[in-house]
């Protein structure tokens, strides 16, 4: 059956619910919330500090450290405890997602610590974690060159759908599976595009519907997380 209408009744083109909040743990340098949906997730931001062991700091740029993970009961069934191959795999695509933001050289032989608590997970968690995490580290007062913005997009039975839910995720036509999921992450003053993953298989046209997609996506998240800061600055 072609994919006409979603299971949630959103548009094609439409997120989930974009909730999002800043200084959410008061002990942090800085920290927010983002959710798409029932996905949430938290980012706390530590430093800079003086980087240990020293054999790994570098003289002229500071460095993003980034721990991503998912609380057990965050999925229906019990997630095992600590990281896993997925979770070192998202810490390190955050870390290139959010790195070219930041300007870190004016902290050489330093560390910025970034946690991220995925608290509730229905899909887009990489996506929400990122989402967070970049306003986390924009109420840390980092100096930054723009925020960072992300969402899925998705190919479901040949239809392009963005913030994909597990349920999206996992539909099949015919017994297979027919979704292609895309999380990207994009700097929306310069459109640069910072995280490109693809799990599935797209044409080079759909690809190209897919990145507009997402570039028109992120400015509307992007608008919401330039006001979030906004307001906590104002208050
Ligand atoms: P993302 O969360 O960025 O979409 P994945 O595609 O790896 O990343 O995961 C999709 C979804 O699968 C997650 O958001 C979560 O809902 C579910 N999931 C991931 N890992 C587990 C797990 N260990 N147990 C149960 N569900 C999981």
């Amino acid at each position: 059956m072609p994919y006409t209408k979603r299971f949630d009744g959103r548009k094609f083109d439409e997120t989930r619910k974009i909730e999002a909040e800043v200084g959410v743990i008061p002990n942090a340098d800085g920290s927010a919330m983002f959710c798409f949906g029932d996905t949430k997730a938290i980012a706390a931001v530590y430093g800079p500090r003086t980087l240990y062991p020293q054999h790994l700091q570098d003289p002229t740029r500071g460095r993003l450290k980034c721990i991503y993970d998912m609380l057990s009961f965050s999925v229906t069934e019990r997630k095992r405890p600590g990281p896993s191959r997925r979770s070192i795999e998202i810490s390190m695509v955050t870390e290139k997602a959010l790195n070219p933001a930041l300007k870190l050289e004016k902290f050489p032989n330093s560390a910025v610590n970034l946690y991220i608590m995925v608290i509730q997970a229905n899909a887009g968690t990489r996506t929400a974690g990122i989402n967070a995490a970049s306003l986390a580290l924009a109420h840390a007062g980092l100096p930054m060159t723009d925020l960072v913005s992300s969402v899925s997009v998705g190919k479901i039975g040949g239809k392009i759908c963005v913030d994909l839910t597990k349920d999206e995720e996992d539909y099949k036509e015919k017994d297979e599976k027919d979704t292609t999921d895309i999380p990207f992450a994009i700097m929306p003053r310069n459109g640069k595009v910072t995280l490109l993953q693809l799990d599935g298989k797209i044409t080079s046209k759909e690809l190209k519907e897919a990145l507009q997609t997402a570039k028109k996506v992120c400015n509307q998240i992007y608008e919401v997380q330039k006001k979030v800061l906004q307001e906590a600055l104002n208050k």
